[in-house]
């Protein structure tokens, strides 16, 4: 048997204080549903501390479950690797050819060999296997051994069943598989920093769904297009989504003849989390999810996040909190987010956005000036127009739903 195959290993720091047995399967789960479309005949094994992705008879496979597995949060190291017989004579073979192959222009780099044993019941130990592999490959190769600072590691793992051959070693994303933390709405709006935001928490173990508000129907659908195609990139992360797209524009009106003023863009933003808010209880989630970053506009000042902070009842998480833009848009283009984000739209009619947005705010203030509306049949007509969307994974090669509102 010699089985092309990927190793997905995870932290073990990840796992201090945490049920380690709901984090393995969760993990598990994620894996199986992000390689899910790639058809029958692809296996999942799992193996103590490692999960093991193989596609016998597919062997064009490989490199796509390598570049999924990497992306799984709660995968910290990926290995591109070969299951072989469980014998040292297998198992060196197995070492040299990949060595070999590593170093296709014939160059000799520093080698060392790590093995280690799962099993214990195993004629050889891990000192024995060491040299004997190492052997090999000094011998046959010619490498050097450099067991230092070597170029080349060749890590052998010993298991009940099988060995396990790699040298070629990728990180993993890291974090912590989604929805080993319970479940989040994400306030998604069309710009740069929501998604974002909703990726960190999802990064974190959050398994997120998604809550756009338009200013329908006194704005175009252009920002329910964009919403869409960024919580489809964000959903390969978790394997799909639901997004619900809210039609806030009679509200926002309702908001400004009130007499908002200066105070229109916090009224607004906490109607969004207050109907977020309901939302999210009806759906069974823990948390709200906002793309906020403190100062980073005059709606971001602390007394303006506290006071929107005050319309919720669940935590509300803001991830990017701390972060600057400068590092939410590199973040952005590497997601493949801001490409989408980048593309024009209007989630409020113009009209009503007041000339100033005042920078202190108070939870009083802005009850008195929704007394003048009826709350809660507000969030209701909110809650009641709402459309449900259901959300496939999209992939970095598609961007049509993008180009498609451009
Ligand atoms: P973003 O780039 O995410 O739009 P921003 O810097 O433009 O953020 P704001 O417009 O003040 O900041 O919005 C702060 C947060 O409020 C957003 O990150 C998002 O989570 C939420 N939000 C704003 N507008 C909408 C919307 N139309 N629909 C849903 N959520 C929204
Ligand atoms: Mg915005």
């Amino acid at each position: 048997m010699r089985q092309p195959c990927v190793l997905l290993k995870y932290g073990e720091l990840a796992l201090k204080g945490r049920n380690r047995g709901r984090f393995e399967q969760q993990l598990l789960d994620n894996v199986r549903a992000a390689l899910h479309d790639l058809g029958p005949g692809v296996r999942v094994r799992r193996r103590r501390g490692v999960i093991v992705l193989s596609a016998p008879g597919r062997p064009g496979l490989q490199d796509e479950l390598l570049d999924r597995a990497r992306e799984v949060f709660g995968v910290s190291v990926v290995q591109p690797a070969l299951r072989v017989d469980r014998t040292p004579e297998a198992a060196t073979a197995a070492a040299r050819d990949l060595a070999r192959a590593a170093r296709p222009d014939g160059t000799r780099p520093g080698f060392a060999v790590r093995a280690r044993r799962r099993d214990k019941d195993f004629p050889l130990t891990s000192t024995e296997l060491n040299i004997l592999i190492g052997d090999v490959i000094r011998t046959e190769l010619g490498w050097p051994v450099d067991l230092t600072g070597p170029e080349v590691e060749v890590a052998v793992e010993v298991d009940r069943r099988e060995v396990f051959v790699a040298v070629e070693r990728y990180s993993g994303v890291g974090g912590l598989p989604v929805g080993c933390s319970g479940r989040a709405l994400a306030l998604l709006s069309g710009g740069f920093d929501s998604p974002v935001a909703a990726h960190r928490a999802m990064r974190r173990g959050l398994a997120c769904d998604f809550v756009h508000f338009t200013g329908a129907p006194l704005t175009g659908p252009s920002s329910a297009y964009k919403a869409y195609a960024l919580a489809r990139r964000l959903a390969r992360f978790q394997g799909g989504a639901r997004l619900w797209v809210i039609p806030l524009g009679h509200a926002q009106k309702e908001l400004a003849l009130a007499g908002a003023g200066s105070l229109h863009v916090v009224a607004q933003r906490r109607l969004m989390v207050r109907t977020a808010d309901r939302l999210a209880h009806a759906q069974r989630a823990h948390a709200l999810v906002t793309g906020d970053s403190l100062g980073q506009v005059s709606s971001q000042t602390l007394s303006n996040l506290a006071t929107v902070e005050q319309a919720a009842t669940l935590p509300l998480l803001r991830p990017l909190l701390a972060w600057d833009k400068e590092e939410i848009m590199a973040e952005a283009d590497r997601l493949g987010t801001a490409e989408i984000s980048r593309l024009p739209d209007e989630d409020c009619c113009s009209l009503l956005a007041p000339r100033r947005v005042a920078t202190r705010t108070t939870p009083g203030a802005l009850a008195r000036l929704e007394q003048r509306l009826d709350l809660e049949e507000t969030v209701d007509g909110l809650l009641a127009k709402a459309r449900l969307l259901q959300v496939t994974p999209g992939r970095h090669e598609e961007t049509g739903e993008a180009s498609a509102v451009s």
